[in-house]
C-alpha cells in the first residue's frame, strides 16, 4: 500500500536505490553507521536538512548522488550498512514473544498520544513521547511485533522564543508534511486511504500517515484532510488542545479512530497496551467488536480486561484527563447504545467512586477496563495504588491491582556515538547487543581514565560550541541584543563545571530552586579559582503561565550582570538539544517536589553518558542512588516548613562541599581522577539498570508473555 522509494526518489541512481529505503526508516536514526551514509554525501546538506534525510535526498542535485556511484570508499559503506540493514530486518527469532505469530498478526497494538522519535518529527511534548519512541525502538531491537498508533500533528509542537523581557513566545513551525519522514498509507488503487470514525456525528474521516521504525510501524491519524469541516480539521492540528471539547475529540479519534484504523487496515494484534490514559476509548471499540460477535457485555468486557496493559504515567492530577458529563453526551449517546449500555452504566465505566461528579475521568476508564495496569517506577507505583484505592474498595493498599516497571531509554539513541566507540574498545565487541548483561558494565573499569574524562571533555566542548554557535548566528541575524547574547550561553566556558538543567517547565519540577538564595549562587558562580555555571533549557506549555513565569525568572536572571554569564538559558528545547545536553554537561540537576516526578528519564539518558545526577530523591533516582553514583538531595525535614528553602540549602551544600571540590581536585596529568570514578560509577551502576531493553523484557516478562500465552 505504500508508494515504493523510487517514486519517492525519482532521481535516486539505481546502484543507490536502497538509500530511499533507509530514508524511510527511522532504523538509521539509532545507528551511526547508517547516518554516516547521509552525511558522507554532503555534510552541509545534511546539516541544512535539519538531520532529515528524507528531505535531503529530494534536494540534492543529481550530479552528487551521481559522483558517489563512482566512488568506491562510499559504495564500500553503502554495502555494509544496507547488509545490516537487511540482516536486522529478516531476523526470525521470536523467542522473546513464546514463538512466531500468524501472519497479518503483531504482539501488541501501542496507542501513544505523543511520540518523541527524532527531531524531523515534532510529534511530542516531553517525557511521555520519548518514553513511548524508545519503547518502539527497544521492541524493533527484540524483534518484538508491534503495531503503534500516534497522530500526525501538521502544526507540530510549538517552537520556543523568548521576547527581551523574558516571556516565553509560542511561534507555529508546521510540519513540511511531504518533507518528514512518513508517507501516505495508500489504497491498492493509489488513492490515500482515508476512514470515518464510527457513531460519530457529524462525521469525522481521517487519513493515516506511516513511518517504519525498524521491524515496526507507527500509524499517524491526520484529520486535515477536504472531507471534514474546518473544525474537524483541526482535531489533530497540535498536541495537546487547550480545548476541553476539542480535546475529548482528539482523544476520541485517538482510541476510538486508532482501533478502527487498526481494523480496517486489517493488522491484527493480540493485547492492546495505553500509553496514558489519552487513548483508553480504544477499549471501548473493543467491547464493542465482542459485542458484534455475539459476546455479551460482561464476556466481552472480560476479554478485554485480559488482553489490556496500562501505563500510567503522572501523580500530577491535571495529568488526567476528566470530561464534563454533558460533553460525554453530546458525543457518545449513540455509542453507548450500541455498547448496550445505558445513560448511567456507561458514565460508571469512567467515574471515580468518590469524584464522580467531576465527570469522566480517563485514567478511572483505562483501570476499570485493564488487568494489567502498571506505574512507571517502585515509587510512583506506591502513590498510584494510594491514589486510585477508591477503586477497589476493601482491598489493602498493598493488594492495589497497579504494579511498576521503571521506565529506561534506549541505548543506541541516546548514547552518544563517541562513547559509544569508547565502550567498544573496553567493554568487549558485541557488547551493544547483550547490553542488558550487567557483566559487562563491570567492564567500565578498565576504561582508562585519562581516555574517559578526555572523549567528555570534548563532548562538552562540542555542546559549549553549539551554544555559542547558536549566539553568533543569532548576532549575525541582527535581531538580539549583547544581553540577549549572554543569556544565550555566549560565554559559557569548558573549563568550568558545568550543571545542565532541562525539562519540561511545569511548576512542581521547580527550575528556579538553584536560585533561591541568590548571593549564595552568586558566589560559587563567581569563584575565581573553582567556579561553576548553569546550563537550562526547557518549554512551558503553552496555556500554563506559572510555568511561564519561573521560565521568565530564570531567564531574566540569566542576563544580571552580577551572574557574569555563567548562567544561560538555551531556546526551544528538543530532541537535538537535549542530545548535546545529556552528552556533555558535568552534573546533571534534577529537583521536583516529591513524589511529582514519576520517573524522569532525561537523567537516565546523561547517566549512560557517564554524567552524574545531583537530584531530589524522587522517581527512578530512588531506585538508581547508591552514594557512590552522584548525589540524593535531601530535606532535613522534608514535611515541615519551607521545603523549598530546606532543599536549596542541601544542594547549595553538596555543590560546597563534595562537587565542586571534587571536580578540582585535578592530579598532575590534569585529570579529576576522583571525579572520573564517580563517572564510572554512573555508568556501571546505571546503565544497565534503567535501558528501554530492560525496561521492554520487564513489560514482557509481567504482561505480554502471560496474555499471550493464555490466549
Ligand atoms: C528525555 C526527554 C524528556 C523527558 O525528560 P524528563 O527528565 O523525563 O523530564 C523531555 N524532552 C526531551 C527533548 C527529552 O529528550
Amino acid at each position: 500500500m505504500t508508494p515504493n522509494s523510487q517514486t519517492l526518489f525519482p532521481h535516486l541512481p539505481e546502484r543507490l536505490s536502497g538509500l530511499g529505503t533507509l530514508a524511510e526508516n527511522l532504523w538509521w536514526s539509532w545507528r551511526p553507521r547508517a547516518r554516516m551514509l547521509f552525511k558522507m554525501l554532503d555534510r552541509q546538506a545534511w546539516k541544512d536538512s535539519g538531520h532529515n534525510p528524507d528531505k535531503m535526498l529530494r534536494d540534492l542535485p543529481v550530479e552528487v548522488l551521481a559522483a558517489a556511484t563512482h566512488n568506491d570508499e562510499y559504495l564500500w559503506h553503502y554495502d555494509v550498512v544496507m547488509t545490516l540493514f537487511q540482516t536486522y530486518l529478516t531476523r526470525r527469532d521470536t523467542s522473546l514473544i513464546g514463538g512466531p505469530l500468524a501472519s497479518g498478526t503483531v504482539a501488541a497494538a501501542y496507542f501513544s498520544a505523543e511520540w518523541g522519535l527524532h527531531r524531523s518529527l515534532p510529534f511530542y511534548a516531553g517525557g511521555l513521547g520519548f518514553l513511548a519512541g524508545d519503547f518502539l525502538k527497544e521492541c524493533s531491537d527484540l524483534n518484538i511485533p508491534v503495531a503503534a498508533v500516534g497522530f500526525m500533528y501538521p502544526e507540530g509542537y510549538l517552537f520556543q522564543r523568548m521576547r527581551e523581557d523574558g516571556w516565553q513566545e509560542n511561534v507555529e513551525d508546521p510540519v513540511e508534511r511531504e518533507a518528514a519522514p512518513i508517507s501516505r498509507v495508500m489504497t491498492p488503487e493509489g488513492r490515500q486511504f482515508v476512514f470515518e470514525i464510527p457513531l460519530m456525528r457529524p462525521s469525522i474521516f481521517v487519513a493515516v500517515w506511516k513511518i517504519a521504525v525498524g521491524v515496526n510501524t507507527l500509524y499517524l491519524m491526520d484529520t486535515d484532510i477536504e472531507q471534514n469541516d474546518p473544525w474537524n480539521r483541526k482535531i489533530t492540528a497540535r498536541l495537546y488542545s487547550g480545548h476541553l471539547e476539542q480535546r475529548l475529540r482528539q482523544e476520541i479519534v485517538l482510541g476510538i479512530g486508532g482501533a478502527e484504523m487498526l481494523q480496517q487496515l486489517g493488522i491484527r494484534y493480540r493485547l492492546i497496551h495505553l500509553n496514558e490514559g489519552h487513548a483508553a476509548f480504544a477499549l471501548l471499540e473493543r467491547i464493542r467488536d465482542g459485542l458484534q460477535e455475539g459476546l455479551s457485555f460482561e464476556a466481552a468486557r472480560e476479554a478485554v480486561r485480559k488482553t489490556t496493559v496500562f501505563t500510567t504515567h503522572t501523580p500530577v492530577p491535571a495529568g488526567h484527563d476528566v470530561f464534563p458529563y454533558d460533553l460525554m453526551e453530546k458525543y457518545f449517546h449513540p455509542y453507548w447504545a450500541d455498547l448496550g449500555l445505558d445513560r448511567d452504566r456507561f458514565f460508571k465505566l469512567g467515574g471515580h467512586p468518590r469524584k464522580a461528579p467531576d465527570g469522566f475521568n480517563m485514567t478511572v476508564l483505562a483501570l476499570n477496563l485493564s488487568d494489567h495496569n502498571n506505574a512507571v517506577s517502585q515509587r510512583h507505583g506506591e502513590v498510584s495504588r494510594e491514589m486510585w484505592r477508591d477503586l477497589w474498595p476493601g482491598k489493602a493498599l498493598g493488594e492495589i491491582p497497579i504494579g511498576s516497571i521503571t521506565n529506561g531509554v534506549h541505548v543506541r539513541t541516546w548514547l552518544e556515538p563517541k562513547m559509544k566507540l569508547l565502550f567498544d574498545r573496553y567493554l568487549g565487541s558485541g557488547w551493544i547487543d547483550d547490553h542488558d548483561n550487567p557483566a559487562i558494565w563491570q567492564l567500565v573499569e578498565k576504561i582508562p581514565d585519562q581516555e574517559l574524562w578526555q572523549t567528555h571533555y570534548w563532548l562538552k566542548i562540542k555542546l559549549i560550541d553549539a551554544i555559542r554557535e547558536r549566539c553568533r548566528r543569532r548576532w549575525v541575524e541582527n535581531r538580539t541584543s549583547p544581553s540577549i547574547l549572554l543569556s544565550g550561553g555566549a560565554m559559557l566556558d569548558p573549563s568550568v563545571l558545568t550543571i545542565g538543567f532541562a525539562r519540561r517547565f511545569a511548576t512542581y519540577k521547580r527550575a528556579d530552586l538553584i536560585l533561591h538564595d541568590l548571593s549564595r549562587l552568586k558566589r560559587m558562580l563567581n569563584d575565581r579559582w573553582r567556579p561553576i555555571q548553569i546550563i537550562f533549557a526547557g518549554k512551558a506549555h503553552p496555556s500554563d503561565d506559572p510555568g511561564k513565569r519561573i521560565l521568565q525568572k530564570v531567564f531574566n536572571i540569566c542576563r544580571d550582570p552580577e551572574i557574569g554569564g555563567r548562567i544561560a538559558f538555551v531556546e526551544d528545547y528538543g530532541e537535538q538539544i537535549a542530545q548535546y545536553l545529556v552528552h556533555g554537561v558535568d552534573i546533571w540537576l534534577n529537583n521536583p517536589l516529591p513524589p511529582m516526578e514519576a520517573s524522569g528519564t532525561s537523567g537516565m539518558k546523561a547517566a549512560l553518558n557517564g554524567v552524574p545526577q545531583l537530584s531530589i530523591l524522587d522517581g527512578w533516582w530512588i531506585e538508581g542512588y547508591n552514594g557512590k553514583n552522584g548525589w540524593a538531595i535531601s530535606a532535613a525535614n522534608p514535611n515541615g516548613e519551607n521545603r523549598d528553602a530546606q532543599d536549596a540549602d542541601a544542594l547549595y551544600q553538596i555543590l560546597e562541599t563534595e562537587a565542586i571540590p571534587l571536580y578540582y581536585r585535578m592530579s598532575d596529568d590534569g585529570i579529576p581522577h576522583e571525579w572520573v570514578r564517580v563517572m564510572k560509577e554512573t555508568i556501571r551502576s546505571n546503565a544497565v539498570r534503567f535501558s528501554a531493553r530492560r525496561m521492554v523484557k520487564e513489560y514482557l516478562r509481567n504482561y505480554y508473555t502471560k496474555i499471550l500465552a493464555s490466549l
